[in-house]
């Protein structure tokens, strides 16, 4: 992302990809305009917040009018790096991994799994989803080489630490985590942690405790994208 979006905070900057998403599809059925009750329907962020997120990059609404619907495409085009393919690099093809590969990341934006690694010889020299499998002792080369600076972890646990090592070496700067692990990394990696057993249970938690969505609108979903 560019500079300019250092200044946004990162409460907002984690809803623009939202934001996106919406405007694009205003976009293509030919609306030009959009308010903030509009929009905050849409995406079920509440409307000061949004009217606050958009100020943050200049995108002011006027009274009676709202947004400008270009303009916010062009904005978010440019500050998401649309106009680039970002390439990312998966390591453990198993059930998870697969799946992954053959979910195209394309269609919604512009991030591709492009190379996979693993160590199960059965797997290493395939195609899976179109995209190749490499051992992990190719990891460092084919990482640097095709100037990859962003993983997805879908390794058991225990291998976690040691492969983040590795991609901490190999000058990867993100890294989306779906394994248990709680990983240590130096400041100039960032990681995003998602563990899809603990989001279940919470949801089920959520579910047994607080049974009154209407009536307790604190449900994670708002929580996150309100925070
Ligand atoms: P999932 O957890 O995705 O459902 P699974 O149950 O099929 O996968 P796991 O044992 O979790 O299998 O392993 C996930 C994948 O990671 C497998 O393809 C396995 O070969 C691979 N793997 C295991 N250890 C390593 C390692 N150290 N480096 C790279 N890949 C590994």
């Amino acid at each position: 992302m560019q500079n300019e979006t250092n200044k946004i905070p990162q409460a907002t900057a984690k809803r623009l990809p939202l934001y996106y998403r919406f405007i694009q599809n205003l976009h293509a059925s030919g609306k030009q305009r959009v308010s903030s009750a509009e929009l905050s329907e849409a995406v079920k962020v509440d409307s000061a917040t949004i009217r606050r997120d958009f100020s943050y990059f200049g995108a002011l609404g006027k009274k009676g009018y709202g947004y400008n619907v270009h303009y916010l495409l062009s904005f978010f085009r440019k500050t998401l790096d649309q106009d680039e393919l970002t390439k990312v690099a998966l390591i453990g093809v198993g059930n998870l991994g697969t799946a992954f590969l053959n979910y195209n990341f394309l269609k919604n934006n512009n991030t591709k799994i492009s190379i996979a690694f693993d160590i199960d010889h059965h797997k290493i020299g395939t195609l899976i989803g179109d995209v190749p499998v490499y051992h992990l002792d190719d990891l460092e080369e084919r990482i640097s080489n095709d100037h990859i600076s962003v993983a997805i972890l879908t390794v058991p646990a225990p291998a976690a630490q040691t492969i983040t090592d590795r991609l901490v070496q190999a000058n990867v700067k993100g890294i989306l985590n779906f394994t248990p692990a709680r990983l240590t990394v130096p400041p100039s990696l960032r990681v995003h942690h998602i563990d899809l057993a603990v989001e279940l249970q919470s949801l089920v938690y959520f579910l047994k405790h607080y049974p009154n969505h209407e009536e307790n609108i604190s449900g994670k979903d708002i929580l996150d994208l309100n925070e």
